[in-house]
């Protein structure tokens, strides 16, 4: 029997998309695009499932860079407290909580421009293997990396690292000044060089235009393999950073990148992140239709308030949902992550 038209858009994987592509995807009326990929999504994820990740910070604040939708930098005023590299016996015991709470990945955060050498590191990599013995897919995202830390943190366990490329090429120098793009390419590859899967995805809200969304979306659509894990946030707009006045974003603007991100991305875990406090049960309804299969749930995530647990819960018992079983980290070309995805 041949492929109609509607399969192959629905099943097939690229990575060659151009902006134009991509533009025509972003821009169809609202219903086709959440029609479309919600075939896409049947196509290559069970329906009706979400994984929940749990995300903490691990070390909070004080950060050198200067990402301006970020409480953790040191160059704003938001009175959040520091807090020292966490203990990794208390990183390991919330990671048992977090697993009796129905949660399967863990996602450990740390508020620095280059993760560290030294007995911080060696403590991250103790976090990272007692997460692992739990058998939870753990993630970790500690800033730039280099390829022999890449390469110990794979070591120890590690399922995945996540680093945002926020928004796109061209918008990137509105909201960060202290680094360039290229350096987080360049640790992207490190970590895929390492046969660790890769978290990656954006920010909205943060004054960019839609070609920008449509830029970044380019950007995660054309790396070869695709991120496996594609989180989109809502800005949280947190008083004293830069971005503390932006005016809120519209939840349709969510639902329709996270569609676009499910038809690039066919096979990518694709989570709806920060912000889920700012919108309503029924845009996060239409962010599922549209593809997300992942929330992150925790009463905060890093620093930023999140839906309580039993809000969750109940979301899902109205709509519905089971929790997602087994592991996601497979890489998004479908095989097991090993280091010869190199880019
Ligand atoms: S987003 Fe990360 S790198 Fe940027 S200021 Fe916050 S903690 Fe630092």
């Amino acid at each position: 029997m041949s492929t109609t038209f509607f399969e192959k858009t629905t099943t097939e994987v690229r990575y060659d998309w151009t902006r134009g592509e991509i533009r025509a995807i972003y821009r169809q009326p609202l219903l086709d695009l959440l029609h479309r990929a919600q075939e896409t999504h049947r196509a290559h994820h069970p329906p009706n499932r979400i994984q929940t990740c749990w995300l903490v910070s691990i070390k909070t604040g004080a950060c050198p860079e200067d990402c301006g939708y970020c409480p953790q930098s040191a160059h704003y005023k938001t009175g959040l407290a520091r807090q020292e590299l966490m203990d990794p016996r208390e990183t390991v015991a919330q990671a048992r909580r977090a697993k009796e709470n129905g949660a399967t990945r863990f996602c450990m955060g740390a508020a620095w421009r280059q993760a560290p050498e030294g007995r911080e590191f060696e403590a991250v990599l103790e976090m990272v293997r007692g997460v692992a013995a739990l058998d939870m897919e753990v993630c970790c995202t500690l800033g730039m990396l280099t390829e022999s830390q890449a390469q110990r943190l794979k070591e120890a366990g590690l399922a995945a690292y996540n680093h945002n490329l926020d928004t796109s090429p061209e918008f990137y120098g509105n909201i960060i000044s202290t680094r360039v793009y290229e350096d987080r390419l360049r640790t992207l590859a490190a970590v895929r060089r390492a046969g660790i899967t890769v978290c990656s995805g954006g920010i909205l809200g943060m004054g960019e235009s839609e070609e920008d969304r449509i830029g970044l979306l380019e950007q995660l659509a054309t790396l070869h393999p695709h991120p496996e894990s594609v989180p989109v946030n809502m800005l949280v707009r947190v008083e004293g950073t830069a971005l503390a006045a932006q005016p809120p974003l519209d939840p349709l603007v969510m639902v329709r990148t996270i569609a676009t991100a499910r038809i690039l991305m066919p096979r990518s875990m694709v989570r709806l992140a920060a912000g889920r406090k700012q919108m309503t049960r029924e845009a996060a309804t239409l962010c599922f239709l549209a593809g997300a299969n992942s929330i992150f749930v925790g009463e905060r995530l890093l620093t930023t308030p999140n839906p309580l647990p039993d809000e969750d819960q109940l979301l899902f018992r109205d709509l519905g949902l089971e929790p997602l079983e087994g592991p996601t980290v497979r890489c998004a070309d479908g095989s097991e992550p090993a280091a010869e995805h190199g880019e």
